[in-house]
């Protein structure tokens, strides 16, 4: 008999699967449910709890900001945590990427830069130009702006008469390629199909080029070969069209640097920030342009956008001490050395468990792919609903990892491993612990 109450009905509308415990405390890479039942965040939430949860230091500049001020509208007042965040920001991104715009979330940021590249074009006298070209598959945000960049048809399909599409090429997926090229060679071909986009599309209507220099939910942490990162720059130069990074998963010392940008030296236009950028703290994010893009927009007249809680003092404050965190705690380095582990550690189940047919990943932004055949990369049945079991036998069992199958012209259960960068090598131990234990319970 089951003797546990049934959960009382809730008016919480946004649950799609099942009802999950009620969350009691979570401290560091652990979370505990209002029973006392600890998880292992394996997954930072949605990557987003990147310093830890119950971090002392951010948590009494929450309290100190909080004891003073936590609302004053920015037409009506300057506020510090705002000016100082703005500052470190900048003092984190790549050369001349210094105008600094607060959001509260990944979305308003992805949606910010659209617009900025957008007014840019018109204060720069090139109002012919308004496409934004993507990646299928690819996750951009859930507003309809940043929906209409997104290659995901389970979460744009419903709103398809309601977005402009924006054109898309597909995914750097040179690990699915069966051909006699090399990587290096692939990578240039994936990139030399946004120079036949462009094209198509007519070079003078393109804005734009927006991407995860390495991916998040949909494609499971897709690293591109280095030619691709080079290839794809020089044709966006070529064209006059701008570089957006969408490092709303990648950036805040995910994937080993601050910005995944770093590791390819990639100069972008405007990046998006979020999740780890105020990790979990407060509703916050930033997108980030180059001066003389932010600069010619206000010259003529002004950036017409805004979110009233753009810039929110207490928001800043949190994402402030989450700056200085992973400084002082150097997580940019931790995040490289735990994450080298961690892929190897993952890559050695390769060999106990034939269905799991790639690793892949930087730093702490880590996935492994389910297949039924690993030589051919072909997927699992779709029936077998690998990315449901696998996780809900991990979280029996005290691990959240991340999961998804992507819907439409790609296929596969991917999982994403990415606890927070905080983790010790020890607890890389406990994690593949559960992790193998749930694998083992999964092919039975
Ligand atoms: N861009 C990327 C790369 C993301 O991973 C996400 C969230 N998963 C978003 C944008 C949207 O962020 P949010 O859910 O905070 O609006």
């Amino acid at each position: 008999m089951n003797l546990q109450a049934s959960p009382p009905p809730s008016n919480l509308f946004y649950q799609s699967r099942q009802r999950r415990p009620l969350v009691g405390e979570a401290r560091g890479i652990y979370i505990w449910d209002a029973d006392g039942r600890r998880y292992i965040d394996g997954s930072s939430g949605a990557m987003v709890a990147n310093i830890g949860h119950g971090n002392e230091h951010v948590l009494d500049a929450m309290r100190s900001q909080m004891a003073k001020t936590t609302f004053a509208y920015r037409l009506h007042f300057e506020n510090e945590p705002a000016e100082r965040l703005a500052r470190l920001t900048a003092s984190r991104m790549p050369e001349g990427l210094d105008r600094v715009f607060f959001v509260s979330g990944g979305s308003e940021a992805v949606e910010s830069a659209i617009k900025l590249a957008r007014q840019h074009a018109v204060a720069t006298g090139r109002e012919g130009r308004w496409k934004i070209i993507s990646r299928y598959p690819s996750y951009h945000g859930s507003t309809l702006g940043a929906l209409a960049l997104t290659g995901m048809e389970l979460m744009s399909g419903p709103f398809e008469p309601m977005l402009r599409q924006m054109p898309k090429i597909p995914a750097p997926t040179c690990y699915l390629d069966r051909d006699d090229l090399s990587m290096e060679e692939r990578g240039i071909r994936y990139a030399d199909l946004l120079r036949d986009e462009i094209e198509l599309q007519g070079p003078e209507s393109v804005l734009g080029f927006i991407m995860e220099p390495v991916g998040g939910a949909a494609t499971g942490a897709l690293v591109a070969p280095d030619s691709y990162y080079r290839r794809v720059t020089e044709i966006c130069r070529e064209y006059g069209i701008l570089l957006i990074l969408d490092e709303v998963m990648s950036g805040a010392g995910r994937t080993g640097r601050f910005l995944a940008a770093e590791h390819w030296d990639l100069k972008p236009d405007i990046v998006a920030l979020s999740k780890g950028f105020a990790a979990g703290y407060a509703p916050l994010g930033a997108m980030v342009a180059q001066r003389d893009i932010a600069d010619a927009v206000l010259a003529a007249g002004g950036f017409v956008h805004g979110y009233t809680y753009a810039g929110n003092p207490l928001a800043c404050a949190a994402g402030l001490a989450v700056l200085e965190e992973i400084e002082r705690l150097e997580l940019c380095a931790n995040a490289r050395e735990v994450g080298d582990l961690l892929m190897a550690e993952l890559s050695g189940l390769k060999a106990r468990y034939p269905f799991i047919g790639d690793v892949r990943g930087k730093g702490l932004l880590l996935a492994f792919e389910l297949v039924s055949d690993p030589e051919f990369m072909t997927p699992l049945p779709r029936e077998i609903d690998a990315h449901i079991h696998l996780v809900e036998e991990a979280y029996s069992r005290g691990l959240i990892i991340y999961s998804r199958r992507t819907r439409g012209g790609l296929e596969g259960d991917h999982f994403m491993v990415c606890p927070p960068l905080i983790t010790s090598r020890e607890q890389v131990g406990e994690i593949m612990e559960v992790l193998t234990a749930s694998l083992d319970a999964f092919s039975d």
